[in-house]
């Protein structure tokens, strides 16, 4: 089963991609991921997408395909992929339909969590990480059971993303609508879409993942 997790930046996609990870055995591949490992490298390819997410804009098309194809090459023999953040345009989608077929593989489903936008400014501005595992947590609907200790791996060390500032939220919402909200349209025309309530709970939303699942397999 290969499946998107499409949604706006903060509707829960990393959150539900991590929970399918360990549940079911997924492989989960973000290009946000994948993108700020980059920024950290020291590479020229680090350095230029650093600026552009700062600001909130999308990185161009051909540098996200380039690390999603390197990912499928790794990722080739397993089953079970979760594109988390990937495609965010129609060539963005267009090109991950030609490396799935290369590969012989296709989509099964495309998840649509849908979330309204002071919501996820809301849930933006309180999002934190641990530095060591990435679970994802939040100040105030998500907060860690001991303060200051991960709950999952008791690390004590916590990130807030250079991008999670409203200035940067605003940007990153108005990429989304203008450039990956069209690709609802995209998957329901090919039959592929399935939408979920993003602001539901995380158990309730993962609930729902589920059913989609059994129902698509
Ligand atoms: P995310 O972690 O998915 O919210 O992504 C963080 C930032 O990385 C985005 O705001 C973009 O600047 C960049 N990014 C991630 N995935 C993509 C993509 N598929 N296409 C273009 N830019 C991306």
């Amino acid at each position: 089963m290969n499946i998107i997790l499409l949604g706006p930046p903060g509707a829960g996609k990393g959150t539900q991609a991590r929970r399918l990870v360990e549940a079911e055995g997924m492989v989960q591949l973000s290009t946000g991921d994948m993108l700020r490992a980059a920024k950290t490298s020291g590479t020229e390819m680090g350095k230029k997408v650093a600026e552009v997410m700062a600001r909130g804009e999308l990185v161009t098309d051909d540098i996200v395909i380039g690390l999603i194809e390197e990912q499928l090459e790794g990722e080739a023999g397993r089953h079970g992929l979760i594109f988390d953040g990937f495609p965010r345009t129609l060539a963005q989608a267009d090109a991950l339909e030609e490396l799935l077929a290369k590969k012989g593989k296709s989509l099964d489903v495309v998840i649509a969590m849908e979330v309204d936008d002071e919501a996820l400014i809301r849930r933006i501005a309180g999002r934190f990480t641990c530095a060591q595992c990435g679970e994802v947590y939040h100040e105030d609907t998500r907060p860690t059971a001991k303060e200051g200790v991960c709950d999952r791996c008791g690390s004590t060390e916590f990130v807030r993303r250079a991008d999670d500032n409203e200035e940067s939220v605003r940007v990153r919402l108005n990429a989304y609508y203008r450039s990956t909200a069209p690709l609802i349209g995209y998957y329901h025309a090919k039959g592929k879409l399935a939408q979920v309530d993003g602001l539901a709970e995380i158990e309730t939303v993962a609930a729902e993942i589920r059913k989609i699942l059994k129902k698509a397999s």
